[in-house]
């Protein structure tokens, strides 16, 4: 009675056939699990359904990542086809339609009422008013600083002296089996008798952050975004960062259009300071070379002007506080998704919102501004009922 069970024939396949016929037998045992009293034969549902991850997954590693989701939305909607999406359409076009294209005013008006009181800006680690700088201050920045690495303290003026850092890069996890702390990122122990309890990782230089907005403005002053007359328009935003000799920069800024997501500004940055760190393993930037970047200055010229970031901008980010710190701008119009979406005390993580509202996978290397702009503004899409893929408004 039922069609023979094989996977649908495609031009090119992103996995080998032996793995999505295991995986379509795997399907047929889920589907029959979640939808105890089918209407439609269940192997040629299975057939249709591993047949569209198929066709839109370019390797096998996404393949076998859209297959686990669909697995995962089967079991969340208990089977119900009409909530099933695969990349990002619904697979039940009559249950329901498409998302309707929205008209520009009303995504605008949704989006200005996203906006946060300067209060919970404030509240969230924004720079909301800039220091007064006096002729001729005493320099506030701090004698001495703390490695945020191995927490020594040191002569912020030495910096630049060779010394040695010894650290992990990743936090301690207590590990319940042993009842101890363990660092995930090379398997020691705080109770391991060996000097590489200390630090799996070594470094020339100890680094620092100063988060003091007094500091910071002695470094390169903060500019007010409301003195820039400009277009309206509404911007996703993303920097890496890494450390140098004045502590912690931007080295990379990517802004996103979020109406055409085109993709305005992506530029490597060269720091102020003499470069000490550039966290390759988490800034994606490897080198920042003279000729193909741009400096600090010349990239704020850029950026802080009538056609992008300006007095009528509407700016979107994560956690978008540390980008502002770091381009050194007060903006008043802020969506950031770390304060809407988070619930409870610890603020979720862009990585988390990307794969529980996008349903994709970001930042499991080496993060990207671009990537991680576009999940930003995607979020927020997805969470206001505007469509992805809308590219005409009005
Ligand atoms: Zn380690
Ligand atoms: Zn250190």
């Amino acid at each position: 009675m039922s069609s023979s069970l094989r996977p649908m024939d495609l031009v090119s396949q992103p996995a080998p056939y032996q793995d999505r016929y295991k995986i379509l037998q795997k399907l047929v045992a889920h589907l029959q699990k979640v939808r105890p009293n089918p209407s439609k034969s269940t192997h040629k549902l299975a057939i249709g359904l591993e047949g569209r991850v198929a066709k839109t997954s370019a390797s096998a590693q996404s393949y076998r990542f859209n297959m686990s989701i669909l697995f995962r939305d089967l079991t969340k909607h208990k089977g119900d086809l009409s909530k099933i999406r695969i990349a990002q359409k619904p697979i039940v076009s009559a249950a329901k339609p498409l998302r309707e294209n929205v008209t520009k005013a009303t995504a605008m008006e949704k989006l200005r009422a996203l906006l946060h009181e300067i209060s919970v800006l404030e509240k969230n680690g924004y720079n909301m008013s800039s220091v007064s700088s006096g002729a001729a201050q005493d320099s506030v920045l701090a004698v001495h600083e703390t490695c945020v690495r191995c927490n020594t303290k040191f002569e912020r003026s030495n910096i630049m002296e060779k010394t040695l850092c010894r650290y992990h890069d990743s936090k301690k996890q207590f590990d319940k089996a042993n009842r101890t702390y363990q660092y995930p990122c090379c398997g020691e122990t705080t109770a391991s008798t060996s000097f590489l309890r200390l630090g799996c990782k070594t470094n020339k230089h100890h680094v620092f952050k100063s988060e003091a907005v007094e500091s910071l403005s002695e470094i390169s002053e903060f500019i007010k975004t409301w003195k820039v007359e400009g277009e309206e328009n509404v911007l996703a935003l993303d920097c890496e960062m890494g450390f140098t000799s004045l502590g912690y920069e931007m080295i990379r800024l990517t802004v996103v259009d979020f109406f055409t997501s085109k993709t305005l500004f992506d530029e490597i940055i060269q720091p102020i300071g003499e470069v000490i760190d550039l966290n390759t393993q988490f800034s994606g930037v490897s080198d920042i070379d003279k000729q193909l970047s741009l400096t600090y200055h010349d990239a704020m010229e850029k950026v802080v002007s009538p056609n992008l970031i300006n007095a009528n901008s509407i700016l979107i980010g994560h956690g978008l506080e540390n980008d502002l710190n770091v381009m050194r701008i007060i903006h008043r119009s802020i969506i950031d998704t770390a304060i809407l979406y988070s619930k409870g005390k610890y603020k979720v993580s862009l990585k988390n919102l990307a794969f529980e509202f996008l349903s994709r996978k970001i930042q499991s290397g080496e993060h990207d501004s671009s990537e991680d702009a576009i999940a930003t503004m995607d979020v927020v899409k997805v969470k206001n009922g505007i469509p992805l893929d809308q590219k005409d408004w009005d």
